[in-house]
């Protein structure tokens, strides 16, 4: 363990930062190699870099950053998926899928998975490039401040980001590149191309950032938060992904918006393991249908066979069906009553 209570370096956290991030500036601060500074603070025993650290992230991590920051512990829990619980999804589990949450899909420490994003010029623009946290969100598909595209891979080599291993086979720190490079490439993210978002529908898209905004300020002074709305988007993205639960909705939503209808990939993959790109297609598509005029769009789907009236509420918990009933009344729960329940 290092001495004195504190770290002789203790960055604060800049402005959304993720735990994984923080950690590893903490570290350089420190002049300490990231795997070297876990090791002393934490012996070989605790294995820090082997999971997913903003999910993850477990009591001695949170504690001991805390203690030898200065930083409290409840603004340490904000850095990591925990900020996120109670609001995009119930609880968090501690494996498994996770509503919203990009996985990595870590195997021997290599990200299978295009789970960590990044905004080139938000990296441009910082004085020290770092991670946020809500890059790791399937909805922050592109820069609200920025108005552009974020990107889930290298643009030069196509690897996952990974910016935990940008030390790895560099002989000292000073050569180790700060996180705005590929590990595997060193090209800089930064440089990115940058692609500006096309909002082919206002309404959809206005609430779509107004909830990157509302997350960019970590849901402070933002009201209550549209639960049910949030649900239901996420139900229709598992629906377009989906090839057997809903197969028509898809094409039914691009004749009317007048979208390409685009080959998604097929397979079981969830809407969360996908690429950036199939994503932000299907996600603009279910917006558009889970929108304000929802209960109309619904209604017209259904009757027109496009979309199983069971399959709007699959696998959701009671509770969520309740929130959903709040701003939807669909052709059999007019009757209310517990009926919905049974078509889970
Ligand atoms: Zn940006
Ligand atoms: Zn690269």
């Amino acid at each position: 363990m290092l001495s004195g209570t504190l770290w002789p370096a203790h960055p604060r956290p800049l402005s959304g930062e993720a735990l994984s991030s923080w950690f590893i500036r903490c570290a350089h601060a420190n002049g300490m190699k990231a795997q070297t500074f876990a090791v002393r603070n934490f012996g070989h025993q605790r294995q820090l870099w082997n999971r997913d650290i903003d999910r993850q992230a477990p009591e001695w991590l949170m504690q001991t950053v805390s203690q030898r920051t200065g930083v409290p512990l409840n603004q340490v829990k904000k850095m990591t998926v925990l900020l996120f619980e109670g609001r995009l999804f119930q609880c968090k589990s501690l494996s498994g899928p996770l509503r919203w949450w990009l996985p990595l899909n870590m195997y021997h420490r290599i990200y299978r998975n295009y789970g960590v994003l990044y905004c080139p010029q938000c990296l441009e623009e910082d004085a020290i490039p770092y991670f946020r946290l809500n890059w790791r969100l399937a909805f922050y598909t592109f820069c609200p401040k920025h108005q552009i595209m974020l990107h889930d891979r290298c643009h030069q080599c196509q690897q996952p980001v990974a910016f935990h291993r940008v030390e790895l086979g560099k002989a000292n720190l000073l050569e180790a590149s700060s996180m705005d490079h590929c590990w595997n490439c060193n090209s800089l993210l930064s440089e990115a191309p940058q692609e500006l978002v096309d909002k082919w529908h206002k309404r959809p898209f206005t609430q779509w950032e107004a909830l990157l905004n509302v997350v960019d300020r970590q849901f402070r002074d933002c009201g209550p938060l549209n639960t049910a709305r949030l649900i239901l988007w996420h139900q229709m993205c598992r629906l377009i992904v989906s090839e057997n639960l809903a197969p028509y909705l898809q094409d039914y939503i691009c004749n009317i918006v007048d979208q390409p209808i685009r080959e998604l990939v097929k397979s079981r993959k969830a809407f969360e393991q996908r690429d950036l790109e199939e994503r932000h297609y299907v996600l603009g598509l279910a917006a558009w249908i889970s929108d304000v005029q929802a209960e109309r769009k619904l209604h017209t789907a259904i009757q027109k066979r496009m979309l199983p009236l069971n399959q709007v509420y699959r696998d959701l918990r009671l509770a969520e069906i309740a929130e959903l009933d709040r701003i939807l009344v669909l052709p059999t729960s007019k009757r209310g009553g517990t009926k919905k329940s049974s078509q889970r």
